[in-house]
């Protein structure tokens, strides 16, 4: 894959910097850390109402972009719209959808995963449109029949539909009460544990691979730093707490992990 940007830049050396960030992280949350939210929460921490924080931490990012963009270009080129646009749509569902769908009446989100997820979306959402911002003509029209953009595009699509209905079949558990927990099956849960997070993981490797970008390669790494542990962390917590879960199913990778 081609990188396009401008080497020995400082953005290139702080892009490579959060790609590192991103690899600690990793590591970190693997070994040290693991996820303190949702079925995880510490109690004791102090925490915001579970629909308002997954709302407020994922709105800079639908915010952000476009003003990102728009102060650091003028430059309407239908490429760069049509990614700006992906990136918008998926945080759409995650903003004013998402949140709402849950069925966690009651439940809390710690407030330091929001200023996390916060920091952090401002931070991924900054360096990828400034990216965009700088890079207008070297994108043109002929880049939606590269393929680049038609791989990245199939492959952004397939991860969005398995996150989408994973998350669906996750919320739909809960049909009858707002709290509690019960084996997912169906779709990818016959191999997996986590394919809401599988199907992230995809959708951001895909938006990578159609913008050809390095910080959408940031972003991809970044996604899978935060939702490989978390995975692997649900996945040992359902095979402790139910005697009869699926002894082939995996974490995240069907087969392997
Ligand atoms: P989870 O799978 O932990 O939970 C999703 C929802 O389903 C929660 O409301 C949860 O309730 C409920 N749920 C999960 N499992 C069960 C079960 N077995 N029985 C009943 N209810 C269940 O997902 P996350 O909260 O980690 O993430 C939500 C979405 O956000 C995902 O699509 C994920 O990919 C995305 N995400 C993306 C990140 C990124 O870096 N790009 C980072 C984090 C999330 P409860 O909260 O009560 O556990």
């Amino acid at each position: 894959m081609e990188l396009i940007i401008e080497q020995n830049s400082f953005y290139y050396y702080i892009l490579l910097s959060w790609i590192g960030l991103a690899i600690i992280t990793f590591i970190y949350l693997l070994i040290f850390k693991p996820s303190t939210y949702g079925r995880h929460i510490n109690n004791a921490s102090i925490s915001i109402n579970n629909r308002s924080g997954w709302f407020i931490m994922e709105l800079p990012t639908v915010v952000l972009m476009p003003y990102f963009y728009f102060i650091n270009s003028t430059d309407c080129n239908p490429v760069i719209l049509f990614f700006i646009s992906l990136y918008i749509i998926h945080y759409l569902n995650r903003v004013f959808v998402f949140p709402f769908r849950l069925r966690t009446r009651g439940k809390k989100i710690p407030i330091l995963i929001v200023f996390s997820a916060i920091l952090f979306n401002i931070c991924n959402t900054y360096l990828i449109s400034y990216y965009f911002s700088q890079v207008t003509s070297l994108y043109d029209i002929n880049w939606f029949y590269s393929p680049y953009f038609i791989i990245g595009f199939i492959v952004f699509s397939l991860g969005a539909v398995i996150n989408h209905q994973s998350d669906t079949i996750l919320i739909s558990l809960r049909k009858h009460s707002t709290h509690g927990y019960k084996i997912p099956y169906g779709r990818l849960f016959k191999y997996i544990s986590c394919p809401n997070h599988l199907g992230e993981i995809i959708e951001w490797i895909g938006f990578a691979i159609l913008t050809c970008s390095l910080p959408c390669v940031a972003f991809a790494f970044w996604t899978m730093a935060n939702l490989v542990p978390r995975a692997i962390q649900h996945h040992h917590w359902y095979k402790k707490k139910f005697t009869n879960y699926p002894q082939e199913r995996k974490a995240i990778l069907p087969y392997l992990i």
